[in-house]
């Protein structure tokens, strides 16, 4: 017998590295994980993921440990500047605050006094639109967005017109409980670390994953089962699934009967001004028809048994039709069966079938409950929740399509006919979702008031700039049909752009349509590299001069990034911004939430080290210049600074509402207060000493079926989420499209011109609708035969990454990927140079063969590529000698119409950027050095630091 061994002391898992630890919340990508950075002697020494955060619970990926090389970059600007030579150029002279501080005021001010429009204020993944947004309404003009018109608004805005929520920031999967999962068009960069941990989860409970993706890489490397769709065919694809589902009869009647507007009577009067809208009560009631007494009640009547399909006669004697059997009556048609949808989508009509019963069998033959009661929005009580475990994921490679939109709400349709919206297993929301649909506010500056004239000179927006229009008479368009904003958001050209127009702006201004502009402000957006369509065409237009005058098209270009990137550039005055290490934010409710379906949640980032560069936080600068500017909102009535402590002091200070402010933790005098309460003068210090995070847990009986659930909704109303706890019900068929349509007949008092009105008519449908990608109808498909696309590396974010010392050895070139097969065919191998051709420009790159991917489709990883010069990286740099960016390819415009028209390159409902629409031919070239286009160097300021030959900045301090 072996002699009992002492057993070890216990080791050390790890021993302390530094001599201090700070919380705060990452900003490598827009999860927003809760981070622990160690220091040693005031230096950042190690990053690693906080255990006790809601959003990683410990997990840190590739890029948010490598913030230290982000923080300690040598792209980081240094002081503010001002530029001496051409736009472009990178020729500035350093300034110091006073004068940059001075110059945007003076520049602002004159704008202000004369018309706000001339200011067009976009920003980028900015984290505090909360505040970007308010200002800018402060500031009195509609002319703002974020980037979110560029990435995924159609996901978005589908999502809140659909079922009051949307994929991502505002719901997730029941990670727990799910049983099938429906992944579409998702890459690694969004809800990263979240996902991985979900899918972590399906993998050890054996659950099934199907990747709907033209890709197979990252999430989808991982599947059951990858479907290698044609790209753009997405909406086709789902609504055969949902001619499968009504065809076996394998929906949730109970669910859709009560839960959703599928009972709801439309009025059946073609060329009446009510055709296609719901029946109502005098109270404003939608009407159904109850299927045992065959009366016309209103849906919300407790006792009601909702009839789906059969037709009621209304009291003026109309007839009526439920929402559902128009469902039915679309989808049951043999355009939408598998057979007849394969050729397009490139699925084979089995594998749809196939699908199609798969879910059915997931969703209805596994008896998954929740053992707790509850009651719903109309008194009745359940005695379990029922779930349905299938959820679903999609994101940009489904919305950045022109037919986005639709495909979008077509998903939302086939959750809904499963019953799998916020059921147990299912699609969850996260507080404070679900919202209204669509959720308040409408944008700010309507119809009427620009008819007086408004916004006038030093007036606040009486709202925020944008929102959720329901109707024509929402839009922001003049009597005419002119768009209001530079961007033509909430036009007839975009009418439910709820994120703007990002991409045009820059286009718009040069053009002068609708009106020039005087200053672009942008801010953490690079505008004139990888966040635009057309990349060279966009530089080209910012350094444009009037021909006849000689000025520039656009006069002033003020700009705020923490880095040299390509747009530093091509503004006139620089606004150094810090990195996300040395300042104050907060993620709010107000903003994109953090929260998960079990709880509210938000959190704030502290300042761990302190910049000595001469850079401020943007947010304090915005801060400061509208009190110099005196905006409303942002001084007293005296004149004197509202917020004298800048972004911190907003933090905590400013109510949107009584009682509702940028944090919803620790409210109220004495800090014992959530949702709603006074402000906390000591709310910081109370985030702080909790992680830098809160959060608030739904008591268990409002968990699920939040959108109906009676105890959600009152919870969500007490916590100020929502105004009223009024039931929120899922829209499978819309109004406010239909709303649209009978404007384009020309009933209402807002009307499309007569150009738009076919184009209105034909993409605002009530129901969802599969069309061909505008690119790829409107191109010659034998001369264009391929598609485009791009991915985002899992381990970068935007352009910031591949500058970072330790991700660009990851990814610091990329290739040309596509189909083994399809390389064969063109006499093309690995390494060779080949060219790629669009309708727009042309670029070269290297090839890369691989399988796994669709075989009409070529991909790269997006925003790899740099223009020589910029982020101070070393001439010979890979990114900009052997990187490469299809935005070169994309046009602004779409082709001109046969009246001349050139629609912008968007969803025609909500104005997404299409940038996966991209079609091209590819041919093998002969060898080179570097890929082409090649655009000149830009300057290097003098105040950025000298590169060192190896970027080894955390050497000094591993040696201590
Ligand atoms: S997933 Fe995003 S937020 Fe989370 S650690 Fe990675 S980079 Fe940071």
């Amino acid at each position: 017998m072996r002699p009992r061994r002492t057993p070890d002391p216990p080791l050390p898992a790890s021993r302390p590295i530094g001599d201090e630890v700070k919380e705060t919340t990452c900003y490598m990508c827009a999860c927003r994980c809760g981070i622990k950075v160690h220091l040693k002697d005031g230096g950042i020494r190690y990053i690693e993921g906080n255990r006790d955060h809601p959003v990683n619970r410990g997990v840190l990926c590739a890029k948010g440990a490598a913030g230290i090389m982000q923080h300690y970059s040598p792209a980081r600007l240094t002081r503010p500047l001002r530029r001496v030579g051409p736009r472009g150029s990178g020729e500035f002279r350093e300034i110091d605050w006073d004068e940059a501080l001075e110059t945007a005021t003076e520049w602002l001010g004159a704008i202000r006094r004369d018309d706000p429009r001339k200011l067009a204020f976009f920003t980028g993944r900015d984290q505090s639109q909360s505040l970007t947004s308010w200002w800018a309404s402060q500031f009195g003009t509609p002319n703002y967005a974020a980037h979110g018109g560029f990435c995924s608004v159609n996901m978005a805005a589908a999502g809140f017109y659909t079922i009051g929520g949307s994929f991502w920031e505002f719901g997730a999967p029941d990670w727990e409980m799910t049983r099938y999962f429906l992944l579409f068009g998702v890459a690694e960069d969004h809800d990263s670390n979240p996902i991985k941990i979900g899918l972590g989860k399906l993998r050890a409970r054996g659950a099934k994953i199907v990747s709907v993706n033209p890709v197979r890489t990252g999430y989808s490397a991982i599947a059951d089962e990858w479907l290698a769709i044609r790209p753009g065919t997405d909406g086709l694809f789902v609504l055969a699934l949902v001619h499968e589902l009504l065809r076996a009869g394998r929906v949730d009647a109970a669910s859709l009967a009560h839960f959703t507007n599928a009972p709801w009577l439309v009025i059946d009067d073609p060329g009446a001004a009510d055709h296609g809208l719901f029946a109502r009560d005098a109270r404003g009631r939608p009407l159904v028809r109850d299927r045992v007494t065959g009366r016309v009640v209103p849906a919300a009547d407790p006792e009601a048994q909702p009839d789906l399909r059969e037709h009621a006669t209304l009291a003026d004697g109309r007839r009526a039709i439920p929402s559902f059997r128009l469902v039915a009556e679309r989808y049951l048609d043999p355009k939408y069966a598998p057979a007849s949808v394969a050729a397009e989508t490139g699925l084979d009509a089995a594998t749809i079938k196939r699908i199609a019963a798969e879910l059915a069998h997931a969703a209805f033959e596994h008896d998954i409950a929740v053992e707790q009661p509850w009651t719903d929005a109309y008194g009745r009580r359940h005695e379990r929740m029922v779930g349905r475990p299938v959820s679903m994921h999609a994101m940009r490679g489904i919305s950045a399509h022109s037919n986005g939109f639709h495909t979008c709400r077509a998903i939302h349709l086939l959750q809904l006919l499963l019953g799998s919206i916020d059921a147990p297993g299912g699609f969850r929301f996260r507080p404070p979702y679900p919202k209204p649909i669509p959720p308040p506010p409408r944008p700010a500056g309507q119809m009427g008031e620009l008819a007086r004239g408004l916004p006038l000179p030093r007036s606040p927006l009486d709202g925020a700039p944008l929102g959720f229009p329901t109707g024509p008479e929402d839009l922001l368009v003049e009597e005419d049909g002119t768009p209001v904003r530079i961007d033509k958001a909430f036009s007839w050209e975009a009418p439910l752009a709820a994120h703007g127009l990002f991409h045009m702006v820059i286009h718009n201004a040069f053009a002068g349509d609708p009106y020039p502009i005087d200053t672009l402000f942008l801010y953490m957006a690079n505008a004139s590299w990888n966040s635009a369509m057309d990349s060279a065409g966009t530089m080209a237009k910012l350094a444009a001069r009037d021909p006849e005058t000689g000025r520039l098209r656009i006069p002033h270009v003020i700009y705020s990034d923490a880095y040299y990137s390509e747009m530093v550039a091509y503004a006139d005055l620089v606004l150094p911004d810090t990195t996300y290490l040395e300042r104050w934010d907060c993620i709010s409710l107000l903003d994109r939430p953090i929260s998960d379906p079990d709880a509210a949640a938000d959190s704030i980032r502290q300042p761990v080290v302190e910049p000595h560069r001469d850079v401020r936080p943007f947010q304090d600068v915005l801060i400061e210049l509208g009190a110099r500017l005196e905006l409303p909102g942002l001084v007293h009535a005296g004149g004197a600074p509202r917020y004298p402590g800048l972004y911190r002091d907003y933090i905590v200070n400013h109510e949107r509402k009584a009682g509702i402010g940028s944090l919803a933790g620790w409210r109220g005098s004495g800090g014992d207060r959530h949702g709603t309460g006074a402000p906390n003068a000591r709310q910081l210090d109370a985030y702080i000493a909790h992680g830098c995070v809160w959060r608030h847990e739904v008591p268990p009986q409002a968990r699920y079926m939040k959108h109906v659930n009676r105890d959600y909704l009152e919870w969500a109303t007490g916590m100020g989420f929502i105004d009223a706890p009024d039931p929120i019900v899922p829209q499978l068929y819309s109004e406010t499209m239909q709303r649209f349509r009978l404007a384009a007949e020309g009933k209402g008092e807002t009307v499309p011109p007569p150009s738009q009105r076919a184009r209105i008519a034909r993409y605002f449908d009530p129901l969802p609708i599969w069309y061909r990608p505008f690119e790829e109808d409107q191109i010659a498909e034998a001369e264009y035969p391929l598609h485009a696309i791009t991915q985002r590396p899992m381990a970068m974010y935007h352009s910031w990454g591949s500058q970072n010392a330790w991700l660009r050895q990851i990814h610091g070139e990329n290739r040309i990927h596509l189909h083994r097969d399809l390389a064969v065919s063109l006499g093309i191998e690995d390494d060779d140079w080949i060219e790629l051709v669009s309708h727009h420009g042309r670029i070269t790159a290297q090839a890369k063969l691989m399988d796994g991917v669709n075989r009409d489709t070529v991909w790269t990883w997006n925003a790899i590529a740099k223009r020589p010069g910029a982020w101070n990286l070393a001439p010979g740099a890979p990114e900009s000698e052997r990187g490469v960016l299809l935005n070169h390819l994309i046009s602004t415009l779409l082709p001109a119409r046969e009246d001349g028209l050139r629609y912008a390159n968007t969803d025609p409902v909500t104005g997404q950027a299409a940038w996966y629409d991209l079609r091209v031919r590819i041919a093998k070239v002969a060898p080179s050095a570097v890929t082409e286009p090649r655009f000149p160097p830009q300057a290097v300021p003098a105040s950025l630091p000298e590169r060192p030959a190896v970027l080894r900045f955390g050497l000094a301090r591993t040696r201590r």
